[in-house]
């Protein structure tokens, strides 16, 4: 795998971490109480234990790790970034109410506002230690600007690897769908645009920073034609799909009225089952849909936080495990999970897990650090370049500060990440690179993001009152 990444001066310089835990999150669930990284170039040279091998050429950086855990960076699966200049709205609504009550507001959004608020997100969750950031975008106002565009460059900003899911609503009011008639698209009109996000950003090389998905909203607000034609042209394309599935009763409901079925045999039915596929929340699934996402090798991005503030339920992710579902963790749109991180969905995947299922070891915290990295990178498609700690894959790690008031007295270290406290990221590398330093993003000023984000959204606000 290293000797495809791109050859440059930089390829041979190496940083050296050394004296710290290590979570491998590879097959075995190898762990180091202490020992070493090395990563040369973009990819990761040596990991084990004790200290580095001797006589490294071309040392740039040495690393005292101590008092540190080193995990892989984690992966979010699931987002809406735009979504970060309308949080705390519509704050004790179920999804539909939800979705009704903020349509009018995002119908409004425009390119300067979804930069903005893609920086936002991304800085959020890029000082929490995640690495490879997804964004589901499926609102696309004619006249609005590049859209697509604007989340690329704010991902290439903030430096984390990024997967762009190109999603699309063309069933509104009129057709029986959810969303106002002014929110959609065409279907011509949807399909026409995930191509050109293909075409102009998809690099599908090792290493790739950027990957573009196809991503039909939901079953309310997406057409048959445009689930089936989406499927179509993403295996044409060779890319990934991404959808919403399964997330409410009201959601179930909709399905047998609308399709006399409910949404796993819906997505089937239109081709959305498969291995180049994810989807997000799975919460009302019966033994038959885990067993049918299970055979299709069909991945599922689990967002406890959204699926608590909206009330929809609680997914079965153990089980699913348990049948050998790939499974990530996502943050969600933040207008329905306002902290917008994802180190903290570790520790609330594992808990509304346990409620759950009524059962004390449903989850545990390794399982949760596994569905945050490993679990996403399968999700994602990614699995042989990130996700774990190993020889020749993509430097992406974080090495978590766990000495400190939060939890020095908890004495192992992944219960600790897990259990306790959100912890401090001393460093976060993506290919090799520093994004965080000292708990703070390394590209970009963070007053000055939230300073636009503020602005944008006061615009939007007052966008959205003038009709
Ligand atoms: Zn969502």
């Amino acid at each position: 795998m290293a000797a495809s990444a791109t050859p440059d001066s930089a390829s041979t310089q190496r940083i050296v971490i050394e004296n710290c835990a290590i979570a491998t999150v590879d097959a075995d669930d190898t762990e180091y109480a202490t020992g070493h990284v090395v990563v040369a170039g973009n990819t990761i040279e040596s990991v084990g234990a004790g200290p580095a091998p001797t006589g490294l050429a071309n040392v740039v950086r040495r690393i005292d790790g101590t008092g540190h855990l080193a995990t892989p960076g984690l992966v979010n699966t699931h987002h809406h970034f735009y979504q970060w200049i309308t949080r705390g709205l519509a704050t004790d609504h179920n999804l539909f109410n939800w979705l009704v009550a903020l349509y009018p507001t995002w119908a409004r959004i425009d390119e300067p506002m979804v930069h903005a608020a893609a920086q936002g997100s991304l800085a959020m969750m890029a000082r929490g230690g995640v690495t490879t950031a997804s964004d589901h975008h499926y609102v696309f106002p004619r006249g609005a600007g590049d859209l697509v565009g604007a989340e690329v460059r704010a991902a290439a900003e903030v430096g984390v690897r990024f997967t762009l899911a190109r999603g699309s609503m063309d069933r509104s009011e009129k057709d029986g769908g959810l969303p106002p008639d002014f929110a959609v698209e065409t279907t011509e009109g949807a399909l026409l645009g995930t191509e050109e996000a293909i075409d102009r950003y998809h690099d599908a090389s090792f290493g790739s920073m950027v990957h573009i998905a196809a991503a039909p909203c939901s079953p309310f607000s997406i057409s048959t034609e445009l689930l089936r034609e989406g499927a179509a042209l993403a295996r044409r394309k060779g890319v990934r799909m991404h959808t919403h599935g399964s997330e409410t009763v009201e959601e179930e409901k909709f399905c047998h009225e609308l399709f006399g079925m409910g949404p796993t045999d819906y997505f089937e039915s239109t081709g959305w089952l498969g291995e180049d596929v994810w989807m997000a929340h799975c919460v009302h699934m019966n033994d038959s849909d885990i067993e049918a996402f299970a055979r299709t090798g069909t991945g599922v991005a689990h967002c406890p936080s959204s699926n608590a503030r909206l009330a929809a339920g609680i997914a079965r992710v153990p089980d699913m495990l348990k049948a050998g579902v790939p499974v990530g963790l996502g943050v969600d749109g933040t207008a329905s999970n306002e902290s917008g991180e994802l180190h903290t969905e570790l520790r609330n995947a594992l808990l509304i897990n346990r409620l759950g299922a009524h059962r004390e070891s449903a989850l545990t915290a390794r399982q949760a650090l596994r569905l945050g990295t490993y679990g996403g990178a399968r999700v994602l498609g990614r699995a042989d370049e990130i996700g774990s700690l190993e020889v020749g894959k993509l430097a992406d790690l974080v090495l978590w500060k766990l000495d400190g008031l939060g939890h020095s007295t908890i004495a192992d270290p992944v219960t600790a990440l897990v259990f306790g406290a959100a912890a401090p990221v001393t460093l976060s590398l993506v290919n090799g690179r520093p994004v965080v330093e000292g708990n703070h993003l390394t590209r970009v000023d963070e007053d000055t993001i939230a300073r636009n984000a503020r602005a944008e959204a006061q615009r939007l606000a007052r966008t959205a009152a003038a009709g």
